[in-house]
């Protein structure tokens, strides 16, 4: 059993999610339910398999963990996206004018939408692998990704964990120039359900391998390296949804015999919990005092 979950689990939770995602648009259940739905079903899906098939058992999480993780969650994937877009649609409506508000002509909205929504997440890729890279390699934005990096441990839910100016710079590059751009609603809600289902897998405390596919996907065996305490080694692996432009710009990292070792930050003390969290980035080398 556990060897077809280290094989399966992810392009079998992937394609229930997608199934998931045209059943409900079939049905008329609007693009929102059809985006967050199969989210949901998926999300649920991999915490299950942690659960039964733990990658390491001591990086189960705790009550506080999952408590911690659920505010990030809730504050900074949901809320706070939501107001960015409404917030900047309504600032861009006011420059422009609503007639202009979408840049026509440039999109190519008569394409069908499984390829708009992969040329999508290509550019989004590009745009977020150098905003990440840029997060590591310039000490400014890193403090808030650190923020990211602070858990000593991955699974599920903490690929939400992020500070809100470091998520606010990511939906300002990656999410509204699309809407700009006028892709519709349902190239963004099968968007969303891809990048969430991968984004969970990309966190998850699953011994799931992808084989082949480590050279096309972002997923977990590439992306705990990305979480390595050593900076030699967390600075590759930038590739949000796609791993092709780390491929394309040299940092690509999968050693062979080796499994990492200890993850998160210098720091073994940097703080925790959401309100400290939301303040440590602005003291200077919080990430690297060992008290
Ligand atoms: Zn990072």
């Amino acid at each position: 059993m556990s060897q077809l979950v280290r094989y399966g689990a992810y392009p079998f939770v992937l394609a229930l999610g997608l199934a998931l995602h045209f059943l409900l648009l079939e049905n008329q259940f609007g693009v929102q339910v059809a985006a967050y739905g199969p989210v949901l079903v998926g999300a649920l899906a991999i915490a299950g398999l942690e659960w039964i098939y733990p990658y390491r058992k001591q990086w189960c999480a705790d009550r506080q963990e999952l408590a911690q993780d659920a505010v990030y969650m809730a504050l900074i994937q949901g809320v706070l996206p939501k107001i960015l877009a409404v917030t900047a649609t309504l600032f861009f409506a006011q420059i422009l004018g609503t007639q202009q508000l979408v840049v026509q002509g440039w999109w190519p909205t008569h394409w069908p939408v499984p390829l708009q929504m992969l040329l999508m997440m290509v550019v989004a890729d590009g745009v977020r692998y150098w905003l990440h890279r840029w997060a590591h390699e310039w000490e400014p934005l890193w403090r808030f990704h650190a923020v990211h990096h602070s858990p000593h441990k991955l699974y599920w839910l903490n690929v939400g964990r992020f500070h809100p100016i470091d998520k606010g710079l990511q939906v300002f590059l990656d999410t509204l120039p699309f809407i700009l751009l006028g892709v519709n609603e349902e190239v963004l809600g099968l968007y969303i359900a891809c990048y969430a289902i991968n984004g969970f897998f990309q966190h998850c405390n699953i011994d799931v391998r992808l084989g082949i596919l480590n050279y096309l996907v972002s997923g977990p065996e590439l992306h705990r390296w990305h979480h390595s305490m050593l900076k030699t080694e967390s600075n590759h692996n930038y590739g949000n949804n796609l791993i092709i432009w780390d491929l394309i710009f040299g940092s690509w990292y999968l050693p062979k015999e080796r499994d990492v070792q200890e993850l998160g930050l210098v720091n073994r003390e940097y703080p925790t919990v959401f309100l400290k969290q939301m303040t440590v980035p602005f003291i200077s080398g919080a990430d690297k005092h060992t008290k």
